[in-house]
């Protein structure tokens, strides 16, 4: 085996699939040819030294039930809210997963060993010496499966590693925190009766837990009964950005106590202290995410989520290429190498390490 001579780098969250999926979104856009739309392809992904990362299926609202209709933003005096969206039906949810799962085997298929679904510790390692790309296949909402758990086996067995219980809409699990700002994220109730069933499901099969689009009750009450490492892949600070979706200082707590991890969200609406949806967002901001997220969590605890093909992100960054610069904005304010590599991949590896069984 080789040593890794390069710093790789993985990100806890892309809606990257989605944006193959949609044509309204991705313009039906290959995962293999290079492209201006969205974030995140293979050439792109290996320019910016994109090592692999999470990849969501998220399920957009059912067309046939609610056509054409969007999240509604609605200003406000200080910032934003946005309505609780609807849920959607299981056999609906189910079926537009199977097709985005199988078109995530397609592209490992395709792409001839150069991409991987990953379901091992020990294959994780092995890609990122090999410089094999890695896909961790997540679900971004629990919608798929039956409160029964049944699909959950299924889908854990087919390469489900990781799992949001929730986005934020409601589902049979959980009620997700509506966007707001600014906003504590303390909007409802916690984990259903079936909620909690599949947090300790999860806990039994080594699925990965995310708790980016819960509410704060239902962030406890995973923190209460999960027994593995807090996680939210894609969320900030909500000192710094008081939106809905960021974690508050007690939430942060929780995680370092847990040994978890925080992937910093790059959509500008998480990162901003206005909350504003301006791309004209300086990579300061970030790292000043970032410094607030080491102070508070360690060294240990904190990594990159992105949110790539999911939000409007800082035009500096642009796309998955300009992952460099934000490493080279963290260098020159003082992270060391050994820094950097727990930030860019190190404290990833060891959270899925220590989550799958
Ligand atoms: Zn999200």
């Amino acid at each position: 085996m080789t040593a890794i001579n390069t710093l790789p780098i993985f990100i806890g969250h892309n809606d990257t699939l989605l944006s193959l999926y949609l044509p309204e979104r991705g313009e039906g856009r290959s995962f293999f040819t290079r492209s201006d739309i969205g974030h995140i392809d293979l050439p792109r992904a290996r320019e910016g030294g994109m090592a692999g990362g999470i990849f969501a299926i998220f399920v957009p609202q059912d067309p046939l039930k609610q056509p054409l209709r969007r999240n509604e933003v609605i200003k406000t005096d200080t910032g934003y809210e946005v309505p609780l969206a609807s849920g959607i039906e299981q056999s609906y949810a189910q079926r537009v997963t199977m097709s985005m799962m199988t078109s995530l085997f397609d592209i490992e298929r395709e792409s001839r060993e150069k991409v991987k679904v990953v379901r091992t510790v020990d294959d994780l390692t092995t890609c990122l010496y090999e410089d094999i790309f890695t896909a961790i296949l997540h679900f971004e909402g629990a919608e798929a499966i039956d409160p029964g758990l049944d699909a959950l086996e299924v889908f854990y067995k087919a390469g489900l590693r990781s799992l949001g219980v929730v986005w934020s809409r409601p589902n049979a699990f959980a009620h997700g925190v509506p966007f707001g700002f600014p906003r504590s994220p303390d909007t409802g109730p916690g984990l259903t009766v079936a909620g909690r069933e599949l947090v300790r499901a999860c806990n039994r099969l080594g699925i990965m837990l995310d708790l980016s689009h819960l509410n704060e009750q239902g962030f406890w009450d995973v923190a209460n009964l999960s027994d593995a490492p807090l996680v939210a892949t894609h969320s900030n600070a909500h000192t710094l950005c008081p939106t809905t979706r960021n974690l508050t200082d007690e939430q942060l707590d929780a995680i370092k106590a847990s040994k978890g991890i925080v992937g910093l969200n790059f959509a500008v609406t998480d990162l901003r202290d206005d909350g504003w949806n301006d791309s004209d967002t300086p990579i300061e901001v970030m790292v000043r995410h970032i410094d607030y997220l080491v102070e508070r969590l360690s060294i240990d605890c904190v990594g990159f989520g992105t949110d790539f093909d999911g939000a409007t992100i800082p035009q500096e960054i642009s796309d998955v290429t300009g992952l460099p610069k934000l490493i080279n904005a963290l260098r020159e304010s003082g992270y060391d190498d050994n820094a950097l590599s727990k930030l860019a991949y190190k404290n990833w590896v060891r959270i899925l390490s220590e989550t799958w069984k």
